[in-house]
């Protein structure tokens, strides 16, 4: 984040004379307590500066970079997920690059009668499965699909530095969000490479909250 020239003044004060109260800092600048409590909430929000009550404000000592290490890894697969795009086992080859086209996702996940989670399907999947002569709309996609037990999951609560670290190790573009059901699991959301390159903008920009 950016930090405004009286931001900057304010933990130099902090610096030098932390422990320090709002009303000496303002004091230090010949301004009000009111002026400065804007100022005070966002180095205390972005954790430049601590608040302790009765002993006043001290630096905490981290750079910027570490604050930045600190939110990213506090980030969770929850925050950034997608609507998952889904498919029943048995449709064909043919209606999987349709659904893929017109739901404009790279990864569809595939299910059994129960909506349990039994596959993935990947753009080279279907244009593997596409590049012989066969009838496309005959050949359902749990013949080509990769499947259980073989499918790299993640959770809604599980960080999201961990889900990007499967993503390289595995050498996907997306995970399914799953949650435990009776015999099996259920989707409930899709993490790809598109979702963690946001949250890398947003950490950039310090958007998120
Ligand atoms: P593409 O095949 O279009 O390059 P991916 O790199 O995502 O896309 O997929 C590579 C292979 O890994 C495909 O065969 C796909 O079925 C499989 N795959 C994709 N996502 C997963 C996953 N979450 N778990 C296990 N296998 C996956």
């Amino acid at each position: 984040m950016e930090l405004s020239n009286r931001q900057e003044q304010i933990i130099q004060i902090v610096k030098d004379n932390g422990p320090i109260t709002g009303e000496n800092i303002a004091e230090q600048l010949n301004l009000t307590r009111a002026t400065l409590r804007p100022d005070l909430a966002i180095l205390t929000m972005a954790g430049f500066l601590d608040a302790r009550p009765r002993v006043g404000y001290f630096f905490t000592g981290k750079s910027g970079s570490e604050l930045l290490t600190e939110k990213l890894k506090k980030f969770k697969v929850k925050e950034f997920q997608s609507v998952p795009i889904v498919v029943e086992e048995n449709v064909s080859v043919y209606d999987a690059i349709c659904a893929m086209f017109l739901e404009d996702v790279g990864t569809l996940f595939v299910t059994n009668d129960q909506t349990l989670l039994v596959g993935v399907l990947s753009r080279k999947d279907l244009l593997r499965a596409s590049m012989g002569n066969q009838d496309l709309t005959s050949i359902p996609v749990h013949i080509i699909m990769t499947r259980m037990p073989n499918i790299t999951i993640c959770k809604e609560d599980d960080l999201l530095l961990d889900a990007a670290q499967k993503l390289i190790e595995k050498q996907i573009d997306g995970l399914p969000v799953v949650k435990a059901a009776d015999d099996g699991m259920e989707v409930i959301g899709r993490l790809t490479k598109t979702n963690i390159t946001k949250a890398l903008v947003e950490l950039g920009r310090d958007e998120h909250i």
